[in-house]
């Protein structure tokens, strides 16, 4: 198989995974990755993470000019965002995962640094998370938002909406919002209960073990 190929087919097993384990659900989510010749492949408008289908992704050339397959996800100015943004982008995904969405409603979340340090994963696998404010489905203000941080953050939270997340490959970004969601469910599940997370010696640490993009 080409190297397409099994990139259409790594995207949409990936995607089912997720899907089957909760972390987005019914037509939500949506998922691009860079191609060789620097295209992308993107899920389509309407499709479930549980049902796509590996020779309908929506596929755009280099210079972003729609070539073949289904029409792309309405949040596509999100992926351009950070595309355009972040050289280092390979893939981006958008999950509507139910415990980041919950803290993301709650009065205190910190807009600079959305996710709170309970493990060293959540700082090495995607830096500081910058909260952005809720915007009606399709703004394309959301786009504006990403480009507005200048390529400086791999992971945002659209408040009362969901995560994106940028990675160097597929499974890069797969893994770190995988990570996000998982480090908001532990926030949430110890909330109120004062958990003892890491030490502000103990990020400065995670950040300069595992060089983590943290002060921009
Ligand atoms: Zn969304």
């Amino acid at each position: 198989m080409s190297a397409e190929a099994d990139l259409r087919e790594l995207i949409c097993r990936l995607a089912a995974s997720m899907f089957e384990r909760g972390l987005t659900g019914g037509s939500t989510g949506n998922i691009s990755a860079r191609t060789e010749d620097g295209g992308l492949l993107v899920s389509p408008t309407g499709t479930s993470f549980g049902r796509l289908d590996p020779g309908r992704l929506s596929r755009f050339d280099a210079s972003g000019q729609l070539i073949d397959g289904d029409a792309p996800t309405k949040e596509m100015p999100l992926h351009s965002a950070f595309y355009d943004t972040r050289s280092t982008a390979g893939a981006v995904v958008h999950l509507h995962s139910c415990h980041s969405v919950a803290l993301s409603m709650m009065t205190d979340a910190d807009e600079d640094n959305f996710l709170p340090p309970l493990t060293p994963y959540g700082i090495m696998k995607l830096g500081r998370v910058k909260l952005l404010p809720f915007f009606l489905p399709g703004d394309p203000a959301m786009g504006d938002a990403v480009r507005g941080l200048a390529g400086k953050r791999s992971a945002v939270m659209l408040a009362n909406h969901g995560p994106v997340v940028a990675g160097r490959d597929i499974e890069a970004a797969c893994n770190a919002v995988e990570e996000l969601e998982d480090t908001a469910r532990l926030a949430m599940m110890t909330r109120g209960m004062n958990p003892r997370g890491l030490t502000p010696d103990q990020v400065q640490a995670v950040v300069t073990k595992f060089d983590v993009e943290w002060d921009a």
